[in-house]
């Protein structure tokens, strides 16, 4: 913390605020960190989303197919993009999207596909591609994650990050990013992030007023060197809850074949979602319930809702977030297994 407020005061001496010089390095850091030729810093993940759906060609009208299993913004950004989310279901083992998962919803007004990486896994982009289509991964919960050596932002047409203090990769407030490797898609995002203009004098298209502060930027390039062994710890503790017998109590996180994990969220699923969390609190564990209503039953969304997602609905019941960090240490999850335990002992 105190590296931290010795650089956001001279960031503050600086003077400037928005975009500028910190931004820019914090750009060509990540992107290099990536593997992409561009990352453009945003206000938040979820104009990161809209800007990057805009930037890939997405315009009024069209459909983009989205997961419903997901946080609301994911989808959120698609209508505020103009377009008409057309929720799909999850791979029942990986709880992400695949071909099989999207194909069903493809029609001839389909513009692209939202790929979520849930909790920190990853979507099979590559397969996803192949169905001729746009893909932009969400890749708000995967900061680091990789699939076949590859990093999570690298691998669709265009990537979106939100640095939400929660999220793998923190900021102080809010922040976000979206990553490509088309020279295209990020000047449009460029120009999208700052009222739809290139030179700041003539205005191409109605944009957004969606910038990453030169503070939040100056944090991120402190933080950014942080983040692989903060993600080795948190695989830490997810190896270390499979070590400590928590499949007893719950069904474990299914990794995507290839993918390696960051465990933004650590989610297991019970049959008794409920009793298990009542253990866990008698114990002092906090454990949450995750994606209770998912996106297509949210009240918003009832205009989209569309047929029936049974794997989403089924995950939407038993889904049940463990405590996860890299701060959590073998013991605390040992601890938290023995609480699982005691959901199983007679009343
Ligand atoms: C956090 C999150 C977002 C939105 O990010 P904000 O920075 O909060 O706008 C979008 N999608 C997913 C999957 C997220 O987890």
């Amino acid at each position: 913390m105190d590296r931290i407020a010795a650089r956001l005061a001279e960031v503050a001496r600086d003077g400037r605020y928005i975009l500028g010089p910190e931004v820019s390095a914090f750009e060509r850091e990540f992107a290099a960190y990536l593997g992409t030729d561009h990352a453009v810093g945003v206000g938040n993940g979820t104009d990161a989303l809209t800007i990057a759906l805009r930037a890939v060609g997405v315009q009024a009208g069209d459909e983009v197919v989205c997961p419903s299993l997901t946080f609301y913004a994911s989808a959120e950004s698609i209508v505020n993009a103009g377009a008409r989310p057309v929720f799909c279901d999850v791979d029942p083992d990986t709880l992400c999207v695949t071909p099989d998962s999207v194909c069903p919803h493809l029609t001839d007004r389909t513009r692209a596909i939202v790929a979520v990486h849930l909790f920190g896994n990853v979507a099979p982009v590559a397969d996803l591609r192949e169905l001729g289509l746009p893909v932009v991964e969400d890749a708000a919960q995967a900061a680091g994650a990789r699939l076949h050596g590859a990093r999570a932002g690298a691998l669709g047409d265009a990537a979106t990050f939100s640095f939400f203090p929660s999220k793998n990769l923190p900021c102080l407030g809010d922040g976000g990013a979206i990553t490509t490797s088309s020279d295209e898609v990020a000047e449009r995002a460029r120009s999208l992030r700052f009222h739809g203009s290139s030179d700041k004098k003539t205005h191409t298209e109605v944009g957004y007023n969606s910038r990453l502060d030169s503070l939040q930027a100056a944090v991120l390039r402190l933080l950014l060197p942080e983040l692989d062994g903060w993600n080795r710890r948190r695989r830490a503790a997810a190896l270390a809850y499979a070590e400590a017998g928590m499949a007893e109590f719950a069904q474990l996180p299914v990794t995507t074949t290839g993918a390696e994990h960051v465990y933004h969220l650590y989610v297991v699923r019970s049959a008794e979602p409920d009793r298990l969390q009542e253990a866990l609190s008698g114990a002092g564990v906090q454990a949450r319930g995750y994606y209770r209503t998912p996106v297509h039953r949210q009240p918003a969304m009832s205009a989209f809702a569309g047929g029936e997602l049974p794997v989403t609905d089924a995950a939407a019941r038993t889904l049940l977030a463990l405590p996860m960090g890299p701060e959590l240490a073998d013991e605390q999850v040992e601890s938290v297994v023995v609480a699982a335990a005691g959901a199983r002992a007679p009343a």
